[in-house]
């Protein structure tokens, strides 16, 4: 087994870990990046839109301030939302300075993208920071999956995983920063990478962390359904031409009462747009049509990225249906990237707070930009001046043998892990999407058991199934948690709708989720909301 040692561990190479071991890296530090890929390749933040909420002179930090707490329903953690809110505009500063060329706008700021290129503005933000990251002292880590975060006397003291060749990995580290991403891909439907299955969540559970309002998933009204295509989001903004059309090719908009403006239903009622659009998507298909678009359209972005697909998106209209986005919930950390264990920070998507029951557009971006270099910074403070976290030697050997016992290889037959990914991603979409009532709640969490027979099962016969066993592993904890909280949660608010109780109660349900994971078991309970 080989094993390494370092002062930080950065697990995860998106905007939030790439920025956060660039800035740990400044305190003269040793640092370590894993992702599953190539740095910065694989990322959500690679598919992003590129916009950044951030205050600036078109758009003060009050309104910033207002319009986030509105969307997060008093859910937000209020330490949290002001220092994003404060330090975006340095954070910006900080990403022009690693070479992220970003424009104002009037919320923010947005990825700068050169006139007629059909590249994705998260590329222009991945790539510029991958740079940085490969010419500094932080040494990268492609491909090393982790599978365990080690906490030992309460203190976090490095991870365990498994390189792609088949490698098994110990590393000594004095920190780690979570920076893990989401867990969109559980969903059959989502416009996530399909790396995005929750390893972030699990492997702070199973460190005996707590997560926060993990039901609250945002969903997005359109992406790509066209079963040949691979899934993605249609990015706004949308030509005024664009029409949505039911079965028969009647227009949709209209008769579901959004109005006929597509771009305005979007900004004012996405949720509300994503859950009918997901109740007509049962009884029929959904279609874009974007025939009546004219020539010179297609010319810009985002048409001219559609025109580099075979697909003859301008001669015919084509599948869409609402899909998952982003998750609100998360890793429970303080305004500094610290969580509770000793050792272990956390940032972007992976972390709880800032979002509540809702996400206000663009703030995700900023969220991994503030707290990934608070992230940073607090891991090195804390990683100065301290001793290396060397492992005995019965603790290697531990791990040692758990790399065997991962490794096994299974005597009986069972089923596919892909199979069982495509049922568990049915699973999530039936029983926990956009519209969630009791009994559909209860079938999924029986159904969820049988599935988790099925993992059990499933020992590495390939390479591949070693990989696809784990992150089946953690898809289905982190779905189990998402069924359980929506479950308890009884009501609707933000992006959470339970058709049997579609009212927000504030005056029961203004607490937080907490989700623990206790002797291989789950325990939902509630907390009271921090002062807003
Ligand atoms: C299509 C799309 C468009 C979006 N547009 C916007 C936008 O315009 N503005 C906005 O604010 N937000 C947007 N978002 C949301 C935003 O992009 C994400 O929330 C953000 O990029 C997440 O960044 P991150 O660094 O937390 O995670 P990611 O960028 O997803 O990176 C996660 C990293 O963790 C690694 N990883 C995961 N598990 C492991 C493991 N076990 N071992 C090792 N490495 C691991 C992955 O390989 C990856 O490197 C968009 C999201 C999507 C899907």
């Amino acid at each position: 087994m080989e094993i390494l040692s370092t002062d930080i561990l950065v697990v995860g190479s998106g905007l939030a870990g790439m920025v956060s071991a660039l800035e740990a890296e400044k305190a003269g530090l040793h640092i370590l990046i894993t992702g599953k890929f190539t740095i910065g390749s694989g990322t959500n933040t690679s598919l992003s839109n590129g916009a950044f909420s951030v205050a600036n002179s078109l758009f003060s930090k009050e309104e910033h301030l207002k319009e986030t707490f509105n969307s997060g329903k008093g859910l937000n953690h209020p330490g949290m939302v002001k220092t994003m809110i404060e330090r975006g505009p340095d954070a910006m500063e900080t990403l022009k300075g690693y070479g992220v060329s970003l424009v104002e706008n009037r919320m923010g700021y947005f990825v700068e993208r050169r006139e007629g290129s059909a590249s994705l503005p998260g590329v222009l933000l991945a790539n510029p920071l991958k740079e940085r990251v490969q010419n500094s002292s932080v040494r990268l880590l492609p491909g090393l999956v982790i599978f365990d975060l080690i906490v030992e006397e309460g203190e976090m003291r490095g991870a365990f995983g498994f390189f792609k060749d088949g490698r098994p990995c110990l590393i000594q580290s004095k920190a780690v920063i979570l920076a893990a991403g989401g867990a969109g891909a559980i969903y059959r439907r989502n416009d996530n990478q399909r790396s995005a299955l929750g390893d972030g969540y699990a492997l702070a559970l199973r460190a005996g962390l707590s997560l926060l309002d993990i039901e609250f998933i945002q969903f997005y009204p359109f992406v790509m359904a066209e079963p040949r295509l691979h899934t993605f989001i249609l990015y706004p903004p949308y030509p005024k031409e664009t029409r949505l059309l039911d079965e028969k090719g009647e227009d949709l908009l209209e008769r579901l009462n959004f109005g006929e403006d597509l771009n305005r239903a979007i900004i004012t009622r996405r949720d509300s747009l994503s859950f009918t659009l997901f109740e007509a998507s049962r009884k029929g298909d959904i279609y874009f049509d974007l025939r009546r678009v004219p020539e010179e359209t297609w010319e810009h972005y985002p048409l001219n990225f559609l025109r580099r697909s075979k697909f003859p998106f301008r001669d015919r209209p084509f599948l869409v249906a609402p899909a998952v986005h982003f998750c609100m919930g998360g890793v429970e950390s303080d305004e500094n990237g610290r969580t509770a264990l000793p050792g272990l920070f956390a940032a972007g998507e992976a972390v709880w707070g800032v979002h509540g029951a809702n996400r206000l557009g663009g703030n995700a971006l900023t969220e991994c930009a503030v707290f990934g270099i608070l992230a940073g910074q607090s891991a090195s403070e804390y990683a100065r001046g301290r001793e290396p976290n060397l492992f005995s030697e019965p603790s290697r050997r531990r791990w040692e043998r758990k790399a065997e016992g991962y490794l096994r290889k299974s005597r009986g037959a069972f089923d596919p892990p892909i199979q069982i990914l495509k049922d568990l991603k049915a699973l999530s979409w039936r029983h926990a999407g956009p519209v969630r009532e009791e009994s559909l709640l209860k079938e999924g969490i029986e159904e969820l058991t049988s599935i988790e027979r099925r993992i059990e099962k499933v020992y590495p016969s390939t390479l591949k199934d070693l990989f696809r066993k784990r992150d089946l592993e953690n898809a289905a904890l982190i779905l189990k948690a998402i069924l359980r909280g929506s479950l308890a949660r009884q009501e609707s608010r933000g992006s959470f709708f339970r058709q049997d109780f579609p009212d927000q109660n504030d005056r029961e349900w203004l607490r937080h989720t907490c989700c623990r994971f206790e002797k291989g078991e789950l325990q939902i309970t509630h907390r009271p909301v921090l002062e807003t």
